[in-house]
C-alpha cells in the first residue's frame, strides 16, 4: 500500500462528555488512538478510569432522578431524536471520514452503507417513543389492573470497535427513547465518533447528562462501569471472555439485568441445487465484510460435495481479485485489520490452519510492511475439528468444508459453542424451510446475508449472547414492567 490519502477532517473531539460537557480526564491521563493503515497515533484522547465512570454516572443519575428527560413527553423525546437524525445528515461526510480514519473500514462503505443505516435507526427509535405503553390486564376478582412500562434508569453500554457508530445507534436509540439515561463506554480502539455523535446529539435539544461518554480501557473503565451500584442496566457487545467477566461483575455488584451480544462461528451452507456464482459471491461477502470484523461473519463455509470443486476454484479467484488497500481509495473493498493485537491473531490463526493441514487456497501472510492489512485468504479441506473452524478469527480468513447430505450439515453447523447467526443458500423452498427452523442461530439469512434493518431483532443463542437488539424487542431491554392493581370499588375508609 503506498500513498495514503491524508483525511481531510478535524479530530474536534477528544475529552469525556460528562454532564453535557467535555472534561479531560479525572487523572489527566490520555491513550493514543491509532491509525490502522499505518500504525500511526491519530490523537491523544482522554484516558476514563473510576473516578470518570463516578463522576458520568453520577450526572447520568441525576438527569434520570431529577429530570427533564425522563419526564419530558414521549413526543418531545421523539422530536429530539429525529434532530439528531438530521444532524447526523449533515455531518455525515465528517463522521465518515472519522469513522474510516479511526476503524480502517473502507470509506465508501462507512459513508454509503453505515451512516445511512444509522441515521434510518434513529428514526426509528424516533418512532418508538411515543408509541410505548403498558396493558389493561383482565385479572381474576374486582380488581383494576394494569402495567406501566417505565425507563430502567441509568443505562450502562459497552461498545466494541467493529462498528463504532453502529454499535452506538443499537445501543443509544432504544434506551433515549425508552426514556433512560446513559453512560457509554466507546472501544479503546475507536473512541473518536461517538464523542461527535453525542456532542450532536447536545446540538439537538437532548439536556445535559443524558448521554455521557467515557473513553479508555476495558479493564479500568468498562469493569467500572460493569460493577457500578448505581448503573441499573448493563448493554455488553464484544467477545465471548468479557462478556462473561461484565456478567459476573454485574452480579456481584447490584444484579443489574445484561444484555450480551459476543461472538459467533456462523455456518453459511451452499446446497447442492445453488447457482454456484451467486453462492460464491455472498459467501465471500458474508466472510470477508469490513476485513472480516462481524460478530456474525459466515466463517464456516459448508459447500455440498456436488458442487464443492466448482465453488472452491471461484471463490479462491473472487478472493485473489478482492481490492486491498488503502480505505479512503474508491474502489477498495478491504482495509486493515483494527490493531497489532487483532492483526498478529489473524496471522496466528492462518499459521494454526497450515499447521493443521487444512488447504491454504489462497493469501495466508500479511500485505505490504506497514500498518495491519492481512491478505484475503481461503483455506479448503477444513475439518469440524481444527482451530479454525472451531474459534472466532475475525479476520479475512474463509473455512470451506464439504458437506454430503442436510442432516450431516445441520448437525455439523449446530455443533458449536455459539449461536449468532447462519446463511443458508439454495432453491429449494423444502431445504429453506428444514434449515430455517433446524438451526440453533438469533438469525438465519436464507439467500441473503447481513441485512441489518433497524426492526429485525438481532442477539444469540448459546455463547452468542443474552437478548435481543434492534427491533421491537429491543425496548424490553431498557423497561421497567410495573403491575399496578387497585379494587374496582373502593372501599370508603
Ligand atoms: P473485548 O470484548 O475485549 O472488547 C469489547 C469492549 O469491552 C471494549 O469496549 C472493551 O474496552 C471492553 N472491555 C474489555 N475488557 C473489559 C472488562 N474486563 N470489563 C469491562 N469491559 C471490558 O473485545 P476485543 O479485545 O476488542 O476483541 C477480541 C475479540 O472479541 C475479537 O477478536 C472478536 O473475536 C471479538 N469481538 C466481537 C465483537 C462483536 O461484535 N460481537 C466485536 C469486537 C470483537
Amino acid at each position: 500500500v503506498e500513498e495514503l490519502i491524508t483525511p481531510q477532517v478535524p479530530i474536534r473531539y477528544t475529552q469525556h462528555l460528562i454532564n453535557g460537557k467535555f472534561v479531560d480526564a479525572a487523572s489527566g491521563k490520555t491513550f493514543p488512538t491509532y491509525d490502522p493503515r499505518t500504525g500511526e497515533v491519530i490523537a491523544p484522547v482522554a484516558e476514563g478510569d473510576v473516578e470518570d465512570i463516578n463522576r458520568a454516572v453520577t450526572a447520568a443519575r441525576k438527569a434520570f432522578d431529577e429530570g427533564p428527560w425522563p419526564k419530558m413527553t414521549a413526543y418531545e423525546r421523539s422530536r429530539i431524536l429525529l434532530r439528531f437524525a438530521d444532524l447526523v445528515e449533515k455531518h455525515s461526510d465528517e463522521l465518515a471520514a472519522l469513522e474510516t480514519w479511526d476503524n480502517g473500514k473502507p470509506h465508501e462503505q462507512a459513508a454509503k452503507v453505515e451512516l445511512p443505516i444509522f441515521v434510518r435507526l434513529f428514526h426509528y427509535y424516533a418512532g418508538w417513543a411515543d408509541k410505548i405503553h403498558g396493558l389493561t390486564v383482565p385479572a381474576d376478582g374486582n380488581y383494576h389492573v394494569q402495567t406501566l412500562h417505565e425507563p430502567i434508569g441509568v443505562a450502562g453500554q459497552i461498545i466494541p470497535w467493529n462498528f463504532p457508530l453502529l454499535m452506538f445507534a443499537w445501543k443509544v436509540g432504544p434506551a433515549l427513547a425508552c426514556g433512560n439515561t446513559i453512560v457509554l463506554k466507546t472501544a479503546e480502539q475507536t473512541p473518536l465518533t461517538a464523542l461527535l455523535a453525542a456532542k450532536l446529539f447536545h446540538e439537538a435539544g437532548l439536556p445535559e447528562g443524558v448521554l455521557n461518554v467515557v473513553s479508555g480501557y476495558g479493564p479500568t473503565a468498562g469493569a467500572a462501569l460493569a460493577s457500578h451500584m448505581d448503573v441499573d442496566k448493563l448493554a455488553f457487545t464484544g467477545s465471548t471472555d468479557t462478556g462473561k467477566i461484565v456478567l459476573e461483575l454485574a452480579a456481584r455488584s447490584n444484579l443489574k439485568p445484561v444484555t450480551l451480544e459476543l461472538g459467533g462461528k456462523s455456518p453459511f451452507i451452499v446446497c447442492e441445487d445453488a447457482d454456484v456464482d451467486k453462492a460464491v459471491e455472498l459467501a465471500h461477502f458474508a466472510l470477508f465484510f469490513n476485513q472480516g470484523q462481524c460478530c456474525c461473519a459466515g466463517s464456516r463455509t459448508f459447500v455440498h460435495e456436488r458442487i464443492y470443486d466448482e465453488f472452491l476454484e471461484k471463490s479462491k479467484k473472487r478472493a485473489l481479485k478482492r481490492v486491498v488497500g488503502d480505505p479512503f481509495k474508491k474502489g477498495v473493498e478491504q482495509g486493515p485489520q483494527i490493531d497489532v493485537e487483532q492483526f498478529e491473531k489473524v496471522l496466528r490463526y492462518i499459521r494454526s490452519g497450515i499447521e493443521s493441514n487444512a488447504t491454504l487456497e489462497c493469501g495466508g501472510d500479511r500485505l505490504g510492511s506497514k500498518g495491519f492489512f492481512v491478505q484475503p485468504t481461503v483455506f479448503s479441506n477444513v475439518k469440524d475439528d481444527m482451530l479454525i473452524a472451531k474459534d472466532e478469527i475475525f479476520g479475512p480468513v474463509q473455512s470451506i468444508l464439504k458437506f454430503k447430505d442436510i442432516d450431516e450439515v445441520i448437525r455439523r453447523a449446530n455443533a458449536t459453542r455459539y449461536g449468532l447467526a447462519a446463511g443458508v443458500f439454495t432453491k429449494n423452498v423444502n431445504t429453506a424451510n428444514t434449515l430455517m427452523r433446524a438451526l440453533r442461530a438469533g438469525t438465519v439469512w436464507i439467500n441473503c446475508f447481513d441485512v441489518f434493518d433497524a426492526a429485525i431483532p438481532f442477539g444469540g443463542y448459546k455463547m452468542s449472547g443474552i437478548g435481543r437488539e434492534k427491533g421491537i424487542y429491543s425496548l424490553h431491554n431498557y423497561l421497567q414492567v410495573k403491575a399496578v392493581v387497585s379494587p374496582l370499588h373502593h372501599p370508603a375508609w
